[in-house]
């Protein structure tokens, strides 16, 4: 049985408009629609078999820090390295995840508390 593209397949397939701020063949990054700072950029790994952290494996592992390379990158070029920037990853209900394609939350531009809520 198909299942059901996730919004950020959509997105990834262009079926739906997004604020793209970087993209190669394997990850993109995008403006977060309802951001929480000046920065929100959600940075993504194009397939769809990851769903969360839950899914990373040692098979990943390369994707994964190729993932972590472009925020970095990404943290540099809008302008948040030199101040901070939080990286954050919901996975799971408890942690409010509410897409299941894995992603990760790049914020910055302001200060951020510790613990988050
Ligand atoms: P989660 O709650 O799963 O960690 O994060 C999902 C994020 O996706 C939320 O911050 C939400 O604002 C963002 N989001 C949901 N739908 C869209 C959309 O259609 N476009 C963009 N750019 N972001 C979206």
């Amino acid at each position: 049985m198909a299942t059901e593209k996730t919004i950020f397949k959509r997105i990834i397939d262009k079926e739906i408009p997004a604020d793209v701020v970087y993209e190669d063949d394997l990850c993109m990054a995008f403006r977060d629609v309802s951001p929480q700072a000046p920065v929100h950029v959600l940075v993504i790994p194009k397939t769809t078999e990851l769903r969360s952290l839950n899914d990373v494996n040692e098979n990943n592992v390369e994707l994964i820090g190729h993932v972590f390379c472009v925020i970095r990158k990404l943290a540099k070029e809008l302008g948040v390295a030199e101040d901070g920037y939080r990286v954050v990853s919901n996975c799971g209900a408890n942690a409010c995840q509410t897409v299941p394609h894995l992603h990760f939350h790049l914020i910055g531009g302001r200060g951020f508390a510790w613990p988050p809520g």
